[in-house]
């Protein structure tokens, strides 16, 4: 599984944001490696850089001194599928009306090949989803009479024609926006950024004249740049900021819905300090290992998570459990995430590159070894081996989610259900072909009490087949098709893949 993507947004009055932008970006960087880029407007004029690679290879000293200005949108990226382009790093950017429109966008949309034919882009005419976006804000916008709030309007009139998951930063010269689709797919959370003086009695000034806002996937990003935590934007929500300060717009989408967070944000791709409704992730995953322990215990001498995500659950499988907890492997910190070999040899070499066994410290052991999820089982299949190699007694495999059987249309990138090993095996089946001595997998039950939000509301789709949003595989996949077929016909580049996550 490849993680979502990671968006960004800062509005403060006489701050040069650009850096601020970086560092927000950098506490993202998890959630996309493939390109980063950042829009920054002085109230004139917007600059975008984007490029392919990581936030620190795009941006340097002197990239940063030349992006002035005080509101900015930022974006690092996955792709859902395909090759991985320059052309569609984001933020994307369009002119219209006189004005600039530049957008950020984490989740993917589902019905972009309706939108296409319904606002006549034949084939020839586009794009990514969220190149897609911005060409109906763009027209949108185009048809209007000049006026100061024309971004917004567009926005209200094209958000609830999406379908899908996003959650969008975006931007014009002077204004901030923040939307969330009417289920909450992605988060997307509001902080205030105090004025940089402190009054009286030692406490920063966080709202009135000079006070700055910022949007961001995740609540570290507010961390880093000093942002105060105000809330997550809510599912169906737009959040518009500018001089006069921050004001929320409920889109005309249908509302009353619960929210359908992606719950694999939980259990694998937030960072273990991101705050989600309310909740810190690490607490939640230590809680998936301590309910693993109580539901499917066994006897061995050693619990270790397999780095980094199945660390914290392995932790709270060793407490519950009373089993020891040790390292048994160790990760090369320096191999980024993206690194994907479509061989089975190759991804065997690929693990042995990320890890390797601490050897005296698994040796004659009996292991209790927690990982976060399973999806095509190659990897696990390697690091298996590996553990078997360095010397392991027996392997005692616990996964701190249920089995991963359907694939996501919202954002993630996951195989087809013909790759998805739990979507083709038996519990049992899945444990001989990993090579392991016992394999369980947490319930959905113990999973959501885990995570100890009730009435949070979450997607389990790719756990259950209960797509929030209905979906027909065929339908999805004709979508696809046509999405990919579609071309960019100013410059003639062929797009290559459709969908960003
Ligand atoms: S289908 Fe799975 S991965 Fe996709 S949004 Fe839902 S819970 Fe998340």
């Amino acid at each position: 599984m490849k993680e979502a993507c990671g968006v960004f947004a800062v509005f403060a009055p006489g701050r040069a944001v650009a850096q601020l932008t970086f560092d927000g970006l950098y506490s993202l960087q998890h959630r996309g490696q493939e390109s980063a880029g950042m829009a920054v407007s002085d109230g004139e004029l917007i600059t975008v850089v984007k490029d392919m690679g990581l936030v620190s290879s795009v941006f340097d000293e002197r990239t940063i001194e030349c992006l002035p200005g005080n509101l900015a949108i930022g974006h690092t990226r996955y792709s859902t599928a395909g090759e991985s382009t320059w052309r569609n790093a984001q933020p994307v950017f369009r002119s219209s009306g006189g004005m600039g429109i530049a957008l950020a966008h984490n989740g993917n949309l589902t019905n972009t090949s309706d939108l296409a034919e319904d606002n006549g882009m034949l084939p020839g005419v586009l794009t990514t989803d969220s190149d897609l976006v911005v060409e109906l804000l763009a027209t949108a916008v185009g048809r209007m009479p000049p006026g100061n709030n024309m971004l917004e309007e567009a926005m209200v009139e094209v958000l609830p024609r999406l379908e899908g998951a996003y959650s969008f930063v975006a931007m014009d010269e002077s204004h901030i926006f923040g939307a969330r689709d009417p289920h909450g797919f992605r988060p997307l959370c509001l902080g205030v950024l105090p004025v940089d003086k402190p009054v009286d009695n030692g406490e920063y000034v966080d709202e009135g004249e000079g006070v700055g806002y910022v949007l961001a996937s995740e609540t570290p990003a507010l961390d880093v740049v000093g942002a105060r935590f105000i809330r997550e934007v809510e599912p169906g929500e737009m959040v518009v900021i500018d001089d006069s300060g921050v004001r929320s717009v409920r889109l005309p989408v249908a509302t009353g819905q619960e929210p359908h967070l992606c719950i694999f944000e939980f259990v694998y791709f937030a960072r273990p300090d991101s705050m989600l409704y309310g909740t810190e992730v690490h607490g939640a995953r230590r809680r998936m290992g301590e309910y693993l322990a109580a539901e499917l215990p066994v006897r061995a001498d050693m619990v270790m998570g397999v780095p980094d995500s199945g660390v914290p659950a392995a932790e709270g499988y060793s407490k519950a459990s009373g089993i020891p907890y040790g390292q048994g492997l160790v990760k090369n910190r320096y191999i980024g995430r993206t690194f994907i070999a479509p061989q089975q040899e190759a991804r065997m070499a690929g693990v042995k590159r990320k890890l390797n066994p601490l050897r005296e410290s698994i040796l004659g052991k009996r292991l209790v070894v927690v990982d976060d999820s399973i999806v095509r089982g190659t990897t696990t299949k390697a690091m298996v081996k590996m553990l078997r190699e360095g010397g392991a007694e027996e392997i005692h495999l616990r996964i701190s989610s249920p089995p991963f059987r359907w694939p996501c249309y919202f954002g993630i990138d996951t195989p087809d259900k013909s790759e998805l090993l739990a979507a083709n095996m038996s519990v049992d089946e899945i444990a001989n072909y990993l090579g392991v001595d016992s394999l369980a997998y947490l319930s959905l039950e113990g999973l959501q009490k885990a995570i100890g939000v009730p009435g949070g509301g979450f997607c389990t789709a790719c756990l259950t087949g209960e797509y929030p949003i209905p979906v027909e595989e065929t339908a999805l996949r004709r979508d696809a098709v046509l999405a990919h077929s579609i071309s960019l016909q100013r410059n003639t580049i062929v797009v290559d893949h459709v969908g960003s996550i």
